[in-house]
């Protein structure tokens, strides 16, 4: 069976949103992600409507669809002081992605570092309402799966659907599942890929998914670091990433690579190497 897979990777905004997408095309990719702004800063950018209306006219002439990845400092468990400018940088990151035509933006599950687990949690719940209040746009919270590198928190599927459920919008919000953070987390090993699949079909996981951030891991099943590692080069290896894509719940969500770059400057070799997993289809 033959079925057109949605595979492409994160690249960069130097020449601006339209002319990422341009990029990803020429690369191959039917999708791609890109940092809305600096992606080491929360400071509000304006949206360029110009470039942005570009890169939505673009994506919908080619049939492409694009995610946008926060900033690094975004951090959804932060305290009250820092709350009003984390949603703010948020409300921000949707308005840009909203306006480039992306389907969501991808958000890290945050961080407690010396937090009260149940403060933390709580945290995440009230900057996501703050952000989402008031949202009309069709661009979604994605929220992503963690390594479990900062700490416990958000590394398993039970606690994302749990904050997407407690939330005052869950109709706004999504999942992004990366394949790294879950096999460093624990949460799958390639070796019982059912096992996983039944989990996020019994939590309703998978019907919020939205994309599938897909990396392999540097390092140990288990070992809760979060190094990713190019596609087959790393611990899970291609025919577990492989197996695990090409089933049911993952089988049309758009899938982004966060990889080296290949030695032409683009994941050109590694989408088709992706896409050739579904069969030929193109
Ligand atoms: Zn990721």
């Amino acid at each position: 069976m033959t079925h057109s897979p949605c595979i492409g990777a994160h690249v960069s905004i130097r020449g601006g949103y339209g002319r990422a997408a341009r990029s990803a095309r020429e690369s191959g990719a039917a999708c791609f992600q890109y940092f809305p702004k600096n992606p080491r800063s929360l400071k509000l950018k304006p949206v360029d409507y110009r470039d942005a209306l570009s890169c939505a006219d673009y994506c919908r002439d080619q049939g492409m669809s694009s995610i946008a990845h926060t900033p690094y400092p975004t951090n959804l468990a932060a305290g009250t002081r820092e709350r009003e400018g984390m949603a703010a940088s948020l409300r921000n990151d949707l308005e840009i992605a909203e306006a480039c035509g992306s389907l969501g933006i991808v958000v890290h599950f945050g961080h407690f570092a010396r937090m009260e687990p149940l403060q933390g949690y709580q945290n995440i719940i009230q900057c996501i309402n703050d952000t989402l209040a008031g949202w009309e746009g069709r661009c979604k919270l994605l929220i992503e799966n963690m390594a479990g590198n900062h700490g416990q928190e958000g590394m398993t599927l039970e606690e994302l659907v749990k904050v997407r459920e407690l939330s005052r919008y869950p109709e706004r919000i999504g999942f992004c599942f990366d394949t790294c953070h879950a096999f460093a987390a624990g949460i799958w090993n390639p070796e019982q890929t059912d096992e996983l699949l039944e989990r996020g079909e019994r939590l309703a996981y998978w019907t919020a998914l939205a994309a599938v951030h897909l990396n392999d891991s540097l390092y140990p099943y288990g070992s809760r670091r979060d190094r990713h590692a190019g596609i087959g080069r790393g611990c899970i290896g291609a025919p577990a990433l492989s197996k695990l894509l090409t089933q049911g719940p993952l089988l049309h969500k758009l899938v982004v690579m966060e990889t080296e770059k290949g030695p032409d400057g683009t994941h050109r070799d590694e989408i088709a190497a992706v896409r050739g997993w579904f069969g030929g289809g193109a």
